[in-house]
């Protein structure tokens, strides 16, 4: 439990509304403190299983109790740099959360950066035997960190390429809409449960069956996705059905006088 620092309060004089602020910064390095503490062990959680099955490896291999092989060292190396994928992913969202990720905001075409990404994902969706279609007819100018949402759509890309099965399709939409831009990924996956879609952009969280898949995720992409559009003064929203698909949309201010 935590030490109780406050101080009592009485009267309403001066002095009461003196111990009110200190109670109130109190609790704030308090729930920082917890926040910490939670981010932590989150981490450790994380790191442990990728870490004892590379422990378990390399005991094996050194007792000889397993044998060499190029597949083994393969997974191996898959291990490390999951491991290696987590600690990126939480460089940028602690220095997102300290408002420290320093984006560098330009006049950016939504429709271009929609184009240009579904062509850097197309050769892993056609080799997943999904087909990857774009529609963005006009351009959407959005005020943005071109690199920053990039890597939002990069993640949206990538997450319905890995939840949806052969056979499937993704769609990207890009327009604008009234005074907002919209940014969708559609895909007709796997999809989401109900009951789990206000945790999607929790850090860590996967659903069971994404846990179960060896996708390579981080549980991280959309915490980072979610932290980016709200630091461009957007929102990013969901709405799925179990194996129906998934539609993932990023509202931005959009750029007016453009
Ligand atoms: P991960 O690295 O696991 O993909 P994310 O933060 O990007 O982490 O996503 C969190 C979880 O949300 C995923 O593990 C998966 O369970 C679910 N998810 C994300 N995108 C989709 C999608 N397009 N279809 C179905 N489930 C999804």
């Amino acid at each position: 439990g935590h030490l109780d620092v406050r101080v009592p309060t009485r009267g309403s004089d001066e002095l009461s509304r003196l111990s009110e602020s200190f109670n109130q910064m109190a609790e704030a390095v308090q729930r920082s403190e917890e926040r910490q503490r939670r981010l932590i062990a989150d981490v450790a959680h994380e790191m442990r299983t990728p870490l004892s099955n590379l422990r378990g490896y390399l005991e094996g291999l050194s007792d000889g109790v397993v044998e060499p092989s190029r597949e083994l060292f393969v997974s191996l190396h898959e291990e490390t740099l999951l491991q290696r994928r987590i600690l990126d992913d939480l460089q940028v969202l602690a220095l997102a959360e300290a408002g420290e990720l320093g984006y560098t905001k330009a006049p950016l075409d939504l429709a271009d950066l929609a184009t240009t990404s579904a062509t850097a994902h197309r050769a892993v969706a056609a080799e997943a035997g999904l087909t990857l279609t774009v529609e963005a007819p006009a351009p959407v100018w959005v005020d943005g960190d071109n690199d920053r949402l990039r890597q939002v759509l990069g993640n949206l890309l990538t997450n319905a390429i890995r939840y949806t099965d052969a056979g499937g399709q993704v769609l990207v939409h890009a327009y604008a809409d009234g005074g907002r831009a919209v940014l969708s990924v559609h895909d007709s996956g796997v999809g989401i449960d109900s009951g789990d879609l206000h945790r999607v952009f929790d850090r860590f969280w996967r659903a069971d069956p994404a846990r179960q898949r060896a996708t390579g995720g981080t549980g991280l992409g959309l915490t980072i996705a979610h932290r980016i559009v709200t630091d461009h003064g957007g929102r990013i929203e969901v709405s799925s059905r179990p194996h129906v698909g998934t539609t993932f949309t990023v509202h931005l201010p959009l750029l007016t006088g453009s």
